[in-house]
């Protein structure tokens, strides 16, 4: 395993290491860093490599010196999201349609809730088919992370300079399932991005990535 100081670059040696604690302290600087925080030689040949060939559902690519990495949904999850939505929505907008044609204001609102829901679940199943998490690699533009279907969804803006670390955060939830995001520790804040329908191999390689550029670009 060789270790770099993330600020200085010298190679830290191997008694200054310490795997049991994730820690290592880089004597130039006399600072201690995370262990598990680093990427060694080894992992960005295997990185860079992977920019060449991307796993199934990755596409990459450059553009006046920018790097552009898609990551695209389509998920088996959508299959069975398909049926719900159908029935679900069916259901909701009928009720809709009848509470409408009586005209009461209690039922129109208790019947909107059910219409809420639907929506949220045909933009969940749009996003589960056509969504993808686009990371913007600026070279003299600003760096960007989008999540969203085509041009709709929402963007945030990356600083490498700032960024601490990059974690998978992955949540039980209350009505079963897992949700997982990626937290990014900028500054004092945490920019969340939802990993919903995206397989392993893909949530790795958008971590793998993020660490990859905020080494290449720190300092
Ligand atoms: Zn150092």
């Amino acid at each position: 395993m060789n270790i770099f100081c993330p600020k200085c670059n010298t190679q830290i040696e191997g008694s200054n290491i310490s795997v049991a604690n994730n820690t290592f302290l880089c004597v130039n600087c006399d600072e201690v860093f995370v262990l598990s925080e680093m990427i060694d030689t080894d992992e960005i040949l295997e990185i860079e490599k992977s920019f060449e060939s991307p796993p199934k559902g990755i596409k990459i690519n450059v553009e006046h010196e920018n790097l552009i990495i898609h990551i695209f949904t389509h998920s088996r999850e959508a299959f069975f999201l398909f049926f719900f939505t159908i029935v679900f929505s069916t259901v909701s907008f009928l009720g809709l349609y009848n509470v409408l044609l009586r005209e009461s204001i209690i039922e129109l609102f208790l019947i909107s809730i059910f219409v809420i829901i639907s929506i949220c679940l045909i933009s969940q199943f749009v996003y589960s088919l056509f969504g993808k998490i686009k990371l913007f690699v600026g070279r003299n533009e600003s760096s960007y992370i989008f999540i969203g279907v085509g041009i709709i969804g929402y963007k945030k803006y990356l600083h490498w300079d700032l960024i601490k670390k990059i974690t998978i955060n992955t949540e039980n939830l209350s009505e079963g399932g897992i949700k997982r995001r990626i937290h990014i520790f900028e500054g004092n804040k945490i920019i969340k991005i939802s990993l919903s329908f995206m397989n392993e191999e893909k949530r790795f390689f958008l971590e793998k990535s993020l660490r990859y550029f905020k080494k290449q670009f720190a300092i």
